[in-house]
């Protein structure tokens, strides 16, 4: 069955659970009229499901290739590429002034996650440009900004990431890529990246590298690094394309999927870069960058997750197997159907966070007010990880739901999980999304988080009259939530961490239930939406108390079992 982009979902989402009316009501997104979100939704899943997803399988079976120096993309897609930056849909959120359309970010974010599920190899390049542009919107002179802005806006350039190295990893803090001053406003570059994703493509004018690089008197760690413009061709005097910079591709990575993204070894040899931001101040810089792309990464794993799902959905619905409870297919199987019945219910889950945190995004820029960038900081972790997450689980689901046809490489169902799978390693880990969440996160003694408990605890009592069935073991949850939350806070930082990636899901948990609540508040418990909500709170939301008990557990029974107990 072809992917279907959800654009009815996202339409669904943002008028009755995210409380995007809020958004759309702000001065910076008056245009963000209903009519127009919905026409721009239709536009983007029809380019998804017509332009991009045909070129998923391309992808997989000819990956990207490394040609003397060159990179060669998959077939199809500097056709897919074009339609996507020609559609204006690298620049939906990016600044007017240059070219952009200024829209909010929660529609960017629906979008991605459409174009994402129709062919994520392929997302990921204008991902990276987009995160870009915010940063240098942020953080990079008036020059740079008129001279790239416009280019990676259009998309006639792309844009890349460059913090990885063999010995820095989570660890960005110990790269040792160097920066020297030329003394004529550049800055020489050299040192070595690695899994650089879209380093080189065929079907750009050049390639704009952000890279991280250490001036000689930067301190070691994150405080000592500096971020750099690193164009692929120097730009002339006229902004054209010119030389040829001192950098090179020098190998594309064999990867288990996501094989139509070029993830490259670069070499940077004295190459010529200019500073964006501070000198040492590259890590706030990139940060922006980061954060972007945390909520994207997420929205890659919701992604996968959705076109995983329907693919498993249509097969269930044709193959014929043993005498069903009910119809003729697998999907009368009460075993297969909870699967189904699961995964739409988590994928429905990790749509509403991503939107949630989109949309208080949207709310930080429009009104400054301290308590949206509290909550999308609160959210954003929990985005990028229950997102990637979710679009693991439902991808190996997936192949549970087609038995033997699953292992089988043809249906395209062992692609997703391929695909998905790195999504919970790249932009940072997701154990140290975790620990984001419950160290940098908690800073503020859990303000933010109780903020966001309180306001589901009042919900659930307001919906206790009309739904108790459901609004009930809601309020339950959030209280168990609250004194995880209680718990944790008071707690030595690396006991924290040990129950960081429990706590992280069982957070989750409950806003899963909170939205599934506001849907079926909103369609009626007679309704699929109703019906859905009532299985993932009989279901789904019971694993908070388990993840609250490991949540709670501290670090000591993890360091009582010694390293030479795991070798034994
Ligand atoms: C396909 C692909 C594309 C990528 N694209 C890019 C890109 O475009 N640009 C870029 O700069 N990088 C990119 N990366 C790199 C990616 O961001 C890193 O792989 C990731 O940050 C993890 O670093 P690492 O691989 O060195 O693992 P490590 O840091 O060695 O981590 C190994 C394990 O240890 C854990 N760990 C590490 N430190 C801690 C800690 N302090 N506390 C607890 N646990 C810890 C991790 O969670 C993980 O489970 C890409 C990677 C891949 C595979």
């Amino acid at each position: 069955m072809p992917y279907r982009a959800p654009a009815a979902d996202y339409q669904f989402l943002l008028d009755h659970v995210v409380g995007f009316d809020k958004v759309a009501a702000t001065e910076r997104f008056a245009e963000a009229t209903p009519d127009m979100v919905s026409a721009i939704l239709d536009e983007a899943a029809k380019m998804s499901n017509e332009v991009l997803a045909p070129l998923n399988r391309n992808g997989d079976l000819h990956p990207a290739k490394l040609e003397n120096g060159v990179v060669r993309t998959s077939p199809g897609f500097a056709d897919g590429y074009k339609a996507i930056a020609e559609g204006g849909w690298i620049g939906m959120a990016a600044s007017p002034e240059y070219g952009g359309m200024g829209l909010p970010f929660s529609i960017q974010n629906a979008v991605n996650e459409m174009m994402g599920g129709s062919c994520l190899a392929l997302q990921l390049n204008p991902l990276m440009s987009q995160g870009q542009i915010e940063a240098l919107e942020h953080h990079a002179s008036d020059a740079i900004k008129d001279l790239y802005l416009p280019k990676l806006i259009s998309g006639e350039w792309c844009g890349t990431m460059n913090l990885t190295e063999p010995q820095a990893g989570s660890d960005v803090g110990a790269l040792k890529s160097k920066a020297e001053d030329n003394g004529d406003g550049t800055y020489a570059i050299s040192g070595q990246k690695i899994y650089i994703s879209w380093a080189d493509n065929d079907f750009s004018e050049n390639v704009c590298h952000l890279v991280l690089a250490r001036l000689p008197d930067g301190v070691p760690g994150t405080k000592g690094i500096s971020l750099f413009m690193v164009p692929k061709l120097i730009p002339d005097e006229n902004g054209k394309p010119g030389v040829a910079n001192s950098l090179k591709v020098v190998s594309l990575e064999h990867k288990m999927g996501l094989h139509g993204s070029p993830t490259a070894v670069m070499q940077y040899d004295g190459a010529t870069g200019w500073l964006v931001g501070k000198p040492h101040g590259g890590m706030a810089a990139m940060f922006t960058m980061m954060n972007n792309a945390r909520v994207g990464v997420g929205g890659q794993g919701i992604a996968v997750a959705e076109a995983a799902y329907q693919h498993a959905l249509s097969y269930a619905q044709e193959r014929k197997q043993g005498k069903a409870a009910e119809g003729e297919t697998i999907l009368g199987h009460a075993d297969v159907r909870r699967m189904l019945a699961q995964m739409k219910a988590d994928v429905f889950v990790a749509r509403a966070i991503a939107a949630a945190c989109a949309a208080a995004i949207d709310m930080q820029t429009a009104t400054g007010a301290p308590e949206w960038t509290a909550r999308a900081a609160l959210l954003t972790p929990i985005a990028k990880a229950f997102g990637t997450d979710t679009g693991i689980e439902v991808a190996q689901q997936g192949i549970q739901v087609h038995g033997g046809m699953g292992f089988i490489e043809e249906t395209g169902a062992a692609q997703y999980l391929r695909d998905v799978r790195v999504t919970a390693i790249y932009e940072g880990t997701n154990g140290i999304q975790a620990m984001d969440l419950v160290a940098r996160k908690m800073m503020d003694g859990g303000e933010a988080a109780y903020a966001l408990i309180d306001e589901i605890e009042a919900y659930a009592e307001s919906c206790k009259a009309t739904i108790p069935e459901l609004a009930g073991p809601v309020f339950t949850a959030a209280e168990t939530l609250r004194e995880t939350t209680e718990w944790l806070v008071e707690q030595e930082l690396n006991d924290r961490f040990a129950g960081a990636v429990s706590y992280l899901r069982m957070f989750a948990r409950v806003l899963g239930a909170y939205y599934h609540l506001c849907a079926a508040n909103a369609a009626g418990l007679d309704s699929a939406r109703g019906r859905l909500a009532t299985i993932y709170i009989q279901r789904l939301l019971p694993e908070h108390g388990s993840l609250a008990d490991q949540a709670r557990q501290g670090a000591d029974d993890l360091y009582a079992l010694k390293e030479e107990d795991l070798v034994a």
